[in-house]
């Protein structure tokens, strides 16, 4: 393997194995196995290919400096692809053939681990209705397939603001919809959302809610966050919001690390660009900061464009849990 692990971004880098299982409409999973990273054999009626019946997980295995292999808080992605399967009238994969999916893919494909500061392993869960159907149902057959990628860190030469455009044109995800899983279906429409915003010079889109055009609910597929003087506050999980496990993770650490106030509540685009401090995370992301939001065609900066401090604070205290170097105490980390 000839890998230059200092030049990775976050692209698809295949590896050696990937893992399998399948299961029959009203059957139960069944443990899988590794083989070779390959190409699938799908039906052209595939339910994945004809009526989007899929969605995806995805989260990093890290390489500690004193070797060991570390995933981050993976019992939570378990349990948000298995709410997803129950949206997606597929059968919900077990947490224990998840995990074990994950811990074989991850300790056999362990030499494409960056070490430490050059990134992680970016591992991608899928569930998706790979049997034949004609009908708009659920398929007869699903697959979980889980594959991964080592991924460079998402910035380079440390944190960097990012510029953001608020959408008018489009929206995410609508009430009682299905915004709040990781379906494949809500991922390509965003892309002509993104795509706009990026021939603008920004990098991502603000989106607001489908009902009122009014409150944030999310960067790209990054929950956002607003800091006012000491209290943190992000968008609520309404069902139309991702329940991102950075999120989660974040609100916890501000509380109990950092002693914030946490909301959890409706914010206004309004009310946040009179934000002290903006950021948005993911797991692609981490925690970015962001220094300029355009809202009807006018630049709003926040931090004066620079890294606020309690952003700094938060990514540095997440990212040293993630990466193994320094005490967790919510117990988040977990061995390979
Ligand atoms: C995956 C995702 C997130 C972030 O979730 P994490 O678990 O933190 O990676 C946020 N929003 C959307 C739309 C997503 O798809």
């Amino acid at each position: 393997m000839s890998l230059d692990f200092g030049e990775l971004t976050f692209s698809l880098t295949q590896t050696r194995s990937m893992y399998r299982a399948r299961c029959e409409l009203g059957g139960e999973w069944q443990p899988g196995e590794l083989q070779p990273f390959q190409n699938l054999e799908l039906s052209p009626a595939a339910c994945v290919l004809n009526y989007g019946q899929g969605l995806f997980e995805g989260l990093k295995a890290y390489r500690a400096n004193d070797g060991r292999i570390l995933l981050f808080r993976p019992a939570m992605n378990a349990a948000r692809l298995r709410n997803g399967c129950r949206r997606l009238s597929m059968p919900p994969v077990p947490e224990d053939i998840f995990l074990s999916a994950v811990h074989d893919v991850v300790s056999e494909n362990a030499d494409f681990i960056p070490p430490n500061n050059d990134g992680a392993l970016y591992i991608r869960p899928l569930v998706f209705g790979s049997g034949a159907i004609l009908g708009v149902a659920p398929a007869p057959e699903f697959t979980f397939l889980v594959f991964t990628s080592p991924v460079g860190p998402y910035f380079k030469g440390g944190l960097t603001p990012i510029r953001l455009l608020v959408t008018q044109d489009f929206h995410r995800a609508a009430p009682k919809g299905t915004g709040g899983v990781k379906a494949i279906g809500n991922y390509a429409p965003g892309m002509l959302a993104s795509g706009h915003a990026k021939l603008k010079g920004y990098a991502e889109v603000v989106y607001l809610d489908a009902a009122e055009d009014r409150y944030i609910e999310e960067v790209g597929a990054a929950n956002f966050f607003a800091l006012f003087g000491d209290t943190l506050v992000t968008p609520a999980l309404n069902g139309s919001i991702l329940p991102g496990v950075t999120r989660d993770s974040v609100l916890q650490l501000a509380a109990e690390r950092f002693g914030l106030q946490v909301k959890e509540r409706d914010v206004s685009i309004n009310e946040a660009l009179g934000a002290d401090e903006l950021f948005c995370s993911g797991t692609a992301a981490v925690i970015s900061p962001i220094g300029c939001i355009s809202h009807e065609g006018e630049d709003h900066q926040f931090s004066g464009g620079e890294v606020g401090p309690r952003t700094r604070a938060l990514y540095e205290a997440l990212t040293a849990i993630q990466h193994g170097d320094a005490i967790d105490e919510f117990g988040w980390v977990v061995d390979v």
